[in-house]
């Protein structure tokens, strides 16, 4: 197995640079010197490091600014390290390989050998060497999981994680002892709440709620620039939130909450149908099926008392809703925006909603964003 070159840790200022190129693009030596309020000498110490260390590359002329004067540009070299992105289910675990501008250079699936923590540790590592192998040089990993995680001191613990069976876990140590580079872990919805609030929809916002729909519903929220972790790791589990106490049961009794509507398996399991799954039952509602529409109708009302109650929580400049359930979205659009409409004062401004198409692979990714981040202690 390649081993990374190790890199003296970067500077303040070198990872000031280095986020400002990152998060908005090539910038010149000028505009960087003023936005960080650094001087001409420690400007030139810190591009050299930078430019040594593969990070930051001189770019060609480009026109800057309202003068239009030529000027030459620093602008990150996104080949300059590569890190890799895990996404754990129950069932599944998938991986990208990006580089250091968080695209992905490879994507990779493979079932869950079991739920064991030793096994799934040891197929996280086996998964690094595979696609160390092809894609040499990654610097760091980065591992997304439904569940709560905190960092415990510099220590990074699963607390638990229902999906999986799991308490107590120090996987980013775990699976570090096995591949050799620093790995880092985060709860799976916080994570790309990061990933989106630093290169996707959310970038330079300083506050956004993440809202995803699918197998779970997730909420991600940022503040003051920062993703929310709460005390225990537990920040935007709103998933149970009431909706109508005549509603029907979620899997843990109550009657009508969120969970009992929004995520697929109850868009599914209110047609009462045995034998179908959210596909068929997506297909059913765009062809008009009356009980596949009402859940669907059903399930927008819940999704959009969630958001009001978010907006009127937070007050985020966005709401941004995703995940694989996004088809709510496009099916329940009148009911979504009628909840919010509901819960919203008269002379309050409308919700921004960024309803945004998903894949995936945008889980994993978040893993490599997370994997960035950490490397460069962001
Ligand atoms: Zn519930």
């Amino acid at each position: 197995m390649e081993q990374t070159p190790t890199a003296a840790p970067l500077s303040g200022l070198e990872r000031s640079t280095l986020r400002e190129l990152l998060v908005h693009g090539p910038k010149s030596r000028a505009e960087i010197a003023r936005e960080l309020g650094m001087s001409r000498a420690s400007l030139t110490r810190v591009t050299r490091t930078l430019i040594e260390q593969g990070l930051v590359a001189e770019g060609p002329l480009e026109l800057r600014g309202a003068t239009g004067r030529p000027s030459e540009v620093l602008r990150i070299r996104p080949e300059g390290r590569r890190f890799l992105g895990v996404k754990l289910t129950g069932e599944r675990l998938f991986a990208v390989v990006t580089d250091l501008a968080a695209q992905a250079l490879a994507e990779y699936d493979e079932p869950l050998a079991s739920r064991s923590v030793e096994d799934a540790v040891a197929q996280i590592a086996g998964v690094y060497e595979r696609l160390a192998a092809e894609h040499p040089g990654i610097a760091a990993v980065g591992i997304g999981l439904a569940g709560d995680v905190v960092a415990k001191g510099d220590r990074q613990t699963v607390l638990q994680s229902p999906f999986l069976g799991w308490g107590e876990v120090p996987l980013a140590d775990l699976v570090g002892e096995l591949v050799g580079v620093p790995v880092a872990t985060e709860n799976d919805v916080r994570a790309l709440t990061a990933a989106e609030h630093w290169f996707g929809v959310g970038a330079g916002y300083e506050s956004m709620v993440l809202v995803t729909v699918g197998a779970g519903v997730g909420v991600g929220v940022v503040v003051d620039g920062k993703v929310v972790t709460g005390a225990s790791g537990r920040a935007g589990n709103v998933e149970h939130l009431p909706v109508d106490p005549g509603g029907p049961r979620c899997e843990r009794g109550h009657r009508g909450c969120v969970a009992a509507y929004l995520p697929n398996a109850a868009i599914v399991a209110a047609l009462r149908t045995p034998g179908l799954d959210y596909a068929n039952v997506l297909e059913l509602a765009r062809g008009g099926d009356p009980a596949a529409r009402q859940a669907f109708r059903d399930a927008g009302h819940a999704l959009g008392v969630l958001s009001g109650m978010l907006a009127n929580t937070l007050d985020p400049e966005k709401i941004v809703i995703t995940g694989d359930g996004i088809a709510v979205t496009e099916l329940a659009r009148d009911e979504i925006d009628a909840a919010i409409a509901m819960l919203r004062g008269p002379d309050e401004a409308p919700v921004a909603l960024d309803i945004q198409p998903f894949e995936f692979a945008e889980w994993a990714r978040a893993g490599a964003v997370l994997a960035i981040r950490d490397h460069l202690r962001f």
